[in-house]
């Protein structure tokens, strides 16, 4: 049966984190879009389960990062555990699992199957947009003609859609009896298990009754369909690196255990027996990661470099292999909630993007071991990097050149990502170091070095994106940043670092509490910054007492009230006053000598219905009962002299400058976005 065409501004293919992302923009934003996933229920159990600080910020910005943090596991605290001198295992150092002042949110752990329901819940609230589940695309064309242009009824992809049935839709698992318990395994998504999608497509022509088959005109596509991506295979681009010869099992269970700390995140190497890793989850869960082999020799005995046979690995050859690598320690179980099995590889996409129309983005582009929790967080950080992008060239706000960025920016967060991976499963994967000359062994000193540094990467908080029309550094404060310089373009305008020197651009907006003005309520900066696909210009406009800041104040204000100003000329006469760039102002001093309407009108702007906007003015002071944020100190900022900010849509710093230079600001926009008529 065929259905009517049918015509989309973007079209996702799967509905994992990193399509799920994709989606929360769209929804958000309105956008007109369609996500599909053959599977045909969502995951319950096992999986990811580590949200990192900045994917943390990030749902806040969404508005369901609360939820994720009172559900969750906090992990707080690491302990290492190495061979004493009688080779038995013993507890040999602690650090913090997040690093201090880094983020206001801490890496906790909760089963993916919540955090994608968090996004269900969010596309039910505020959007049309439902997963449409058991339904993959079995065709693919792009035609590159139609790519640059961007009349409203030019829809360059054309994608064949089949519906399956509900049989075909469910993954075959191994269901293991544990305990006396049935638990179904996770090896359908592991990367020891084949993929199934040309099977599923096979089995889907044959069943003329389920089988329904639908064409669909799409603008932009997204290929977020996990590491064996049928988009990445239709595009003809490939996944390089290597597979690495360690194989780990993964356990989710309550434990019964003599093991000391098994309510911490743990690191532990055995002398001669391989590596755990545990990680305390909710509802009395923990995840165990078991080394299952090492370099020297496979756990079934095939030699090294040999490819694993799955159909031998089960939670009881996982669990004899913790229990040997936690001797003298004992460790059982009442109640497993899921397993599974993968092989270390790491591995980045050839390509991330089809001439700026379809995009790959999450497993389908970067796959490297799950033990650093990197895969999810950095999946949803890809394509809440692109989202946006997408969202304003669809808007016809900004121009299509800013979707380049997306490949250069997320491409470098992925090479970081697999380097950063191979050093991390490197050090976990090998033997320990018996003594000072043993050059080969890897030395606590070396590993607790090694982690505490792959924290500051693994918080998501370190991203530092390259010099770019969206990102106004110099290519050679760039090459400072975690990823270096990107070279597409050379910034527009010249930043001034020095004005605002812990506002790092190219990196994200850190938070520090600053008051409301009109009500003295204090927020967490970050909290004003929502997910809605405005820019933001902040204004930290200094003392005002001090000479020469209210005339610098009044001056800018002047500039963007005019009917000139890039406030009024990329905004649409339709939209709001802050749906293309927002303007917040931070002062510093005593919020009591002023009032919201001391300010210029321009930067709290009134609406015929809603009257003046109170939430435009901020100061930084300290409140009655939280604190005080000390933002102007923490950033960097002088209150004799203030600073302008520009903020992206996803809270990365564009550009720092001085109050006094309008034209600097005018010019970062006209940079690439569109006048509106
Ligand atoms: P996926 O989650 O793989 O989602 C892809 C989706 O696309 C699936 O729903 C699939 O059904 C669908 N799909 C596939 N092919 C098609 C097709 N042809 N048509 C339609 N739909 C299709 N990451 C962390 O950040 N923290 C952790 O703690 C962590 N732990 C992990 C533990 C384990 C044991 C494993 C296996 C992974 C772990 N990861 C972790 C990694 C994480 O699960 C992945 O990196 C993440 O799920 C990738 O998200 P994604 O959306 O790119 O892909």
């Amino acid at each position: 049966m065929s259905l009517p065409e049918d015509h989309v501004d973007v079209l996702i293919v799967g509905a994992g984190p990193a399509g799920m992302m994709m989606s929360a923009w769209m929804a958000r934003c309105g956008i007109k879009t369609r996500i599909v996933d053959k599977r045909g229920t969502k995951i319950f159990n096992g999986q990811a389960d580590g949200l990192q600080s900045r994917t943390l910020e990030i749902f806040d910005s969404f508005g369901f990062a609360d939820r994720a943090w009172k559900e969750s596991n906090h992990m707080l605290e690491i302990c290492f555990w190495n061979p004493d001198a009688n080779g038995n295992i013993a507890r040999s150092g602690r650090i913090p699992d997040t690093i201090p002042g880094i983020s206001r949110f801490q890496q906790v752990v909760l089963n993916q199957g919540r955090i994608e329901r968090f996004f269900l819940d969010m596309l039910a609230q505020e959007s049309s947009i439902q997963v449409e589940r058991g339904v993959l695309p079995t065709s693919l064309k792009l035609d590159e003609s139609k790519a640059e242009d961007m009349s409203p009824d030019s829809y360059p992809i054309t994608v064949t859609l089949r519906h399956l049935s509900e049989e075909e839709a469910t993954p075959k698992q191994v269901a293991t009896a544990a305990n006396g318990v049935t638990v179904s395994d996770g090896l359908f998504r592991s990367n020891l298990a084949p993929d199934d999608t040309q099977d599923m497509i096979k089995a889907a022509e044959l069943n003329a009754k389920a089988n329904t088959v639908e064409t669909v005109h799409a603008k932009y596509m997204l290929g977020a369909d996990g590491a064996h991506s049928w988009v990445r295979r239709e595009l003809g681009f490939t996944l390089e690196g290597e597979q690495t010869d360690y194989v780990w099992g993964v356990l989710d269970i309550v434990p019964i255990t003599d093991f000391p700390d098994i309510r911490m995140r743990c690191a532990i190497h055995s002398a001669d027996s391989g590596s755990v890793m545990v990680i305390p989850r909710e509802n009395k869960l923990v995840r165990l990661y078991i080394q299952l082999s090492t370099t020297e020799k496979n756990t079934d005995g095939t030699s090294a470099g040999a490819r694993v046979d799955r159909s031998k690995i089960n939670p009881e050859v996982i669990l004899k292999a913790a229990n040997k690598i936690m001797a003298p320690y004992k460790l059982d179980y009442r109640r497993m909630d899921w397993w599974t099995a993968y092989q270390i590889g790491q591995r980045v996409g050839s390509n991330f993007s089809a001439s700026q129309r379809i995009f790959l983005a999450g497993d389908a582009v970067h796959t490297h071991s799950p033990k650093a929790g990197q895969g999810m967080n950095v999946s949803m950080q890809d394509t809440f990097n692109l989202g946006w992008k997408i969202v304003s060239v669809l808007r016809g706000t900004a121009d299509r050149s800013i979707l380049k960025t997306y490949e250069d920016e997320r491409g470098g967060v992925a090479h970081d990502l697999i380097k950063f991976d191979h050093k991390f499963s490197r050090l976990f994967s090998g033997r320990p170091a018996k003594d000072l000359m043993d050059e080969e062994g890897i030395s606590l000193e070396e590993f607790k070095e090694a982690f505490a540094k792959g924290n500051m990467f693994a918080s998501g908080i370190a991203v530092n994106y390259g010099a770019s029309k969206i990102v106004a550094k110099t290519p050679e404060a760039a090459t400072h940043g975690v990823n270096g310089v990107n070279g597409t373009s050379k910034a527009v305008v010249q930043s001034r670092q020095e004005l605002a020197t812990e506002v790092k651009i190219g990196m994200r907006m850190p938070s520090f509490k600053v008051l409301n003005q009109s009500d003295a309520r204090p927020w967490h900066f970050q909290q004003l910054l929502h997910s809605n696909g405005s820019w933001r210009v902040v204004l930290f406009a200094g003392d005002l007492s001090q000479p020469g800041r209210r005339a610098d104040l009044d001056a800018i204000s002047a500039e963007l009230s005019k009917p000139t100003s890039f406030l009024k000329r990329f905004t649409p006469s339709t939209g709001r006053y802050d749906s293309v760039i927002e303007v917040l102002t931070v002062h510093h001093g005593h919020r009591q000598e002023y009032t919201v309407l001391d300010f210029p009108e321009v930067l709290r702007p009134y609406d015929e219905v809603e009257g003046w906007d109170y939430n435009k003015i901020f100061v930084d002071e300290e409140s009655y009962h939280e604190g005080h944020g000390e933002a102007y100190k923490n950033y960097g900022i002088d209150p004799a002299q203030g600073a302008v900010i520009i903020l992206r849509p996803d809270q990365y710093v564009s550009y720092v400058g001085p109050v006094s230079d309008y034209e600097s600001l005018d010019r970062f926009f006209s940079g690439f976005m569109i006048e509106q008529k």
